[in-house]
C-alpha cells in the first residue's frame, strides 16, 4: 500500500486527517517515526502555500517516492489588514494562545467590522513529486468576548457564519463538518479517491 506521510507530528491533526481519509488504500504516517533526526523548516514566508510547501518539499527530499502532506492555517480579519494570518501562531508574542487572543480582542476593540476567516491550505507531493494544493476557508466573526472553554487556538472568540455558538463550544464533529481543515480534508479526500482510483 501506498505511504501518505504527514509533516505534522500533533496528535489531534493527526487523528483529524486519519478520520478524513479512512478507507482509502493509503498508510498513513506522522514523519517523526520515519526520520532518523529531527526535521526542522524554518516557516519564513509570507503565505500559507509558501510555508506549506517549504514544508512539504523538505519532507519529501528526505522521503522521496511517498505521498507527502503539509499544512498550513491561519486566521484572517480583513479590518486588521489580514492579521494575525501568517504569524497566527505567535500573534501576541510567543506561542501562547491566551496572549494571542487578547491581543486580538485588543486591535478590535471599537472596531465595528469584526468579519474573519480561517484559512488552512494542504500541499501535496505525490511520489513522482508533482504539487498539488487545496485550500479550505471558513467564514465568520470575531466575538466581542471569550465563548466556551480555551481549548485550542482562537477558537472562543470564532463565531462561525450561520451559527449561534463559538467553535469552543461545538462538538469536535461539529466543528469538523464546517471548519476550514475538514473543509479542506474533503476536498483532499476527492482527489485522492479520484487520483489512487485511476492507478
Ligand atoms: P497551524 O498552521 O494549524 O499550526 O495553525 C496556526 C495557528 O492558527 C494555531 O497555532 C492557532 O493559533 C490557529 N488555528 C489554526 N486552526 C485553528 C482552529 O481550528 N481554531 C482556532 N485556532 C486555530
Amino acid at each position: 500500500m501506498e505511504k501518505l506521510i504527514l509533516s505534522t507530528d500533533n496528535t489531534h491533526k493527526v487523528i483529524e486527517i486519519k478520520e478524513a481519509l479512512k478507507g482509502l488504500p493509503l498508510l498513513i504516517q506522522g514523519k517523526s517515526s520515519l526520520l532518523q533526526e529531527p526535521l526542522e523548516v524554518e516557516e519564513n514566508l509570507d503565505t500559507l502555500e509558501g510555508n506549506a510547501g517549504l514544508k512539504a518539499r523538505a519532507l519529501a527530499e528526505k522521503l522521496p517516492g511517498h505521498y507527502i502532506l503539509a499544512d498550513d492555517t491561519g486566521l484572517f480579519v480583513p479590518s486588521l489588514n489580514g492579521e494575525p494570518g501568517v504569524h497566527s501562531a505567535r500573534y501576541g508574542g510567543d506561542h501562547d494562545d491566551r496572549k494571542n487572543n487578547l491581543k486580538l480582542l485588543e486591535k478590535l476593540k471599537g472596531q465595528e467590522d469584526r468579519s474573519a476567516y480561517f484559512k488552512t491550505v494542504l500541499f501535496l507531493i505525490d511520489p513522482s513529486g508533482k504539487e498539488v494544493i487545496l485550500e479550505g476557508i471558513c467564514p465568520g466573526k470575531i466575538l466581542k468576548d471569550f465563548q466556551g472553554q480555551e481549548a485550542f487556538g482562537y477558537d472562543p472568540l470564532f463565531l462561525p457564519d450561520n451559527f449561534q455558538k463559538s467553535f469552543a463550544q461545538m462538538t469536535t464533529e461539529e466543528k469538523n463538518a464546517i471548519s476550514h481543515r475538514g473543509r479542506a480534508l474533503a476536498k483532499l479526500r476527492d482527489y485522492l479517491e479520484e487520483t489512487l482510483g485511476e492507478n
